[in-house]
């Protein structure tokens, strides 16, 4: 117990000496500096005491991690985390449950399972639903998209097996191309044909068009083939897009269809205090895919599947005598996850809910999506700038295009821009493509990230953008007079 106490503790004052010192998102070092850091280690010979390992991975780790915290971080879909969550990891890693059996885990497995009906009751499931905890929004569409799957061959072979292989084959997801990679990647690993993903067309504004979605279903259907499954994303990853899900939902009851609501970003909404209408209609859904650990606020991984109709799990269970037996008289949550040892993620939500509270964490959300709509005006005050359609969650696209740079030049200039900003630290932006052209991206999910914060990380780029076209365009063509 002493050595457990005192290795918490030197871990905590480590981090916390740190935290203290951090003053921008990363240290800047390049790749093959921390390259040589980490291959100069040798493994074969221990330093023999936790106190001097903690002092060499601080300064491995710690010196140059990505800290998300940081209020000029602005890139991806990571959060500061909810302080609480970071007291419950210290306790489910001490005692390590693994909440795949009961007789692993007794109140873990119950506390993961009112966490699953609190969040189902969130999205307006009724009594039959369930779900289960898992690693990340990957694993969760995954899973969904294997229960729709499992369905659909059920219906299409009146539960034939000879007929799997052939029925297989046949099976199609439809979903827009803003949809996450993810479904692509489980539709191979479910193995599904190389072209059962059907792109269905958008709005024009980057969300799935209903009526295209009709007709998709219907051209589906008349090719012989099987609408397997429809993904509506809520929040799509670049633009933060959200599907209309009530259309979307009638039509898939209307039809058949399973519905699975990618709601890995989205899933904030619905604690939102003002915005949980942007969902309506979730609820319709047959599966969906919650990231707490994106708009929830809580450290990686802690995420769910939660299923409308609770049955349709029993599509993954397989039993095993020594761990699970079918006449087991606990419950045992390993019969529903894609996973066997697991981790007890579930407690940091729990902890952050029993001490926060949901509300507080949906202004966390709200915030930064107020945030993003006065950033998207910033942008667009700037004639510096260009911006794209104003955001609905909390991204926002813009590029840095002086009145005078032409479209090649600013496509090309996109990515140094970025690189040049990682490289020196003090802020980090994301790069996407738009309608074939570079952009930047802020992802905002810091509470504590201001406007003035924002404002900086413009000036960064302002500069960083002056510096590389003075130095490394052929024929500089920057105005002696430009806005620097
Ligand atoms: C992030 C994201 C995912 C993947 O989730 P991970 O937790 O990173 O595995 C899936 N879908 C959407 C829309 C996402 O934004």
């Amino acid at each position: 117990m002493d050595g457990y106490l005192s290795g918490v503790g030197q871990a905590a004052a480590a981090l916390g000496e740190r935290i203290r010192s951090v003053r921008q998102p990363f240290s800047g070092a390049t790749l093959p500096q921390l390259q040589a850091m980490v291959n100069d280690i040798d493994l074969d010979a221990p330093l023999g005491d936790t106190a001097a390992a903690l002092r060499e991975v601080a300064d491995l780790y710690l010196d140059h991690a990505i800290w998300f915290h940081e209020p000029t971080y602005v890139a991806h879909l990571n959060c500061p985390v909810a302080l609480p969550a970071l007291s419950a990891e210290v306790l489910l890693a001490a005692v390590n449950s693994s909440v795949d059996t009961y007789d692993q885990s007794t109140t873990a497995t119950l506390i993961e399972r009112r966490l699953i009906d609190w969040t189902a009751a969130r999205i307006g499931f009724g009594a039959g639903a369930d779900g289960v905890f898992t690693s990340g929004g990957t694993q969760s569409n995954l899973h969904g998209l294997l229960l729709a799957r499992e369905e659909a061959i059920d219906t299409a072979t009146d539960g034939i097996a000879d007929a799997r292989t052939e029925a297989l084959a046949k099976l199609r997801i439809l979903a827009t191309t803003e949809s996450h990679f993810s479904v692509g990647k489980s539709a191979g690993l479910l193995g599904l044909a190389a072209d059962a993903v059907v792109p269905v067309a958008t709005d024009g504004t980057g969300r799935m068009d209903p009526a295209a979605l009709a007709r998709a279903i219907d051209d589906v259907r008349a090719s012989g083939l099987v609408a397997m499954a429809v993904v509506a994303t809520a929040g799509t990853t670049d633009l933060g897009c959200i599907d209309p899900l009530e259309p979307i939902g009638e039509l898939c009851t209307r039809r058949g269809v399973w519905l699975h609501v990618d709601a890995a970003y989205g899933c904030g909404l619905l604690i939102s205090p003002t915005r949980r209408h942007l969902i309506d209609g979730i609820e319709r859904a047959d599966s969906v895919t919650v990231d707490y650990h994106k708009s929830f606020f809580q450290p990686v991984s802690c995420s769910a599947i939660v299923v409308r109709r609770g049955a349709t799990m029993r599509r993954v269970s397989v039993h095993a005598d020594y761990l699970n037996p079918k006449t087991a008289a606990f419950p045992n949550q390993v019969d529903k996850s894609l996973q066997t040892t697991r981790r007890f993620d579930a407690l940091k939500l729990w902890m952050t809910l029993r001490s926060m509270g949901a509300d507080e964490l949906g202004r966390m959300f709200d915030a930064v999506m107020d945030l993003a709509v006065e950033a998207h005006g910033m942008l667009a005050d700037d004639p510096d700038f260009e911006v794209a359609a104003a955001p609905t969650l909390s991204t926002v696209l813009f590029r840095y295009r002086p009145e005078w740079l032409d479209a090649a030049s600013c496509d090309r200039l996109m990515p140094m821009l970025r690189g040049r900003l990682f490289a020196r630290g003090a802020a980090i932006v994301a790069g996407t493509t738009l309608g074939g052209h570079h952009w930047l991206k802020f992802t905002l999910l810091n509470p504590n990230t201001t406007t003035a914060h924002l404002a900086l990380v413009l000036d960064l780029i302002r500069e960083a953008g002056i510096e590389i076209l003075d130095a490394e365009w052929d024929h500089p063509e920057v105005p002696a007079d430009a806005n620097v």
